[in-house]
């Protein structure tokens, strides 16, 4: 158990796609735990396997009250869309403006390989687009607008 270092978007495992998990072990169950608590002690809303350097199809989800685990997650559905402020605990400091899905379903895998499908809408789903882009070695500057200026960011936090 412990943090794991959260990598930048300049290092070269932000950008290399992920391979499936196969194995629902230990060391599976280690790194759901690890990234967890590095999400949350990042503030983060979400984080992917490769963001610790680990080129495994695994993501974690904070959703307030309970901690969303996906393992070799896919989009199944999404609808309508939103236009807003994203940022990424491996581009610190700044936001980019990004076109998301508002709806999105995800299937997936829990820690023991069972199958299970989940919604989520507005913050939840853009996070569920995000993260899942990390395993295809998609960082959201990649497919974002633009980033957002200084001015813009002081805005929003009024
Ligand atoms: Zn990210």
């Amino acid at each position: 158990m412990g943090l794991r270092k959260i990598l930048t978007d300049k290092d070269p495992a932000l950008h290399k796609v992920c391979k499936p998990v196969t194995a629902f072990d230990k060391k599976l169950h280690h790194l759901l735990d690890d990234m967890a608590e590095t999400m949350q002690d990042a503030n983060g809303v979400g984080l992917a396997a490769p963001q610790v350097g680990i080129l495994r199809r695994v993501v974690t989800v904070d959703l307030g009250d309970e901690i969303l685990e996906l393992v070799n997650p896919t989009l199944v559905e999404t609808d309508g869309e939103q236009i807003g402020a994203e940022g990424c605990l491996s581009v610190p400091g700044r936001y980019g403006l990004v076109k998301r899905p508002y709806y999105a379903k995800v299937r997936a895998q829990d820690r023991y390989g069972d199958w299970f499908e989940v919604e989520g809408e507005e913050l939840i789903g853009r996070c569920f687009c995000h993260e899942l882009d990390h395993l295809d070695g998609i960082v959201y500057t990649e497919v974002m607008e633009r980033f957002l200026t200084e001015e813009e960011l002081m805005a929003d936090e009024d």
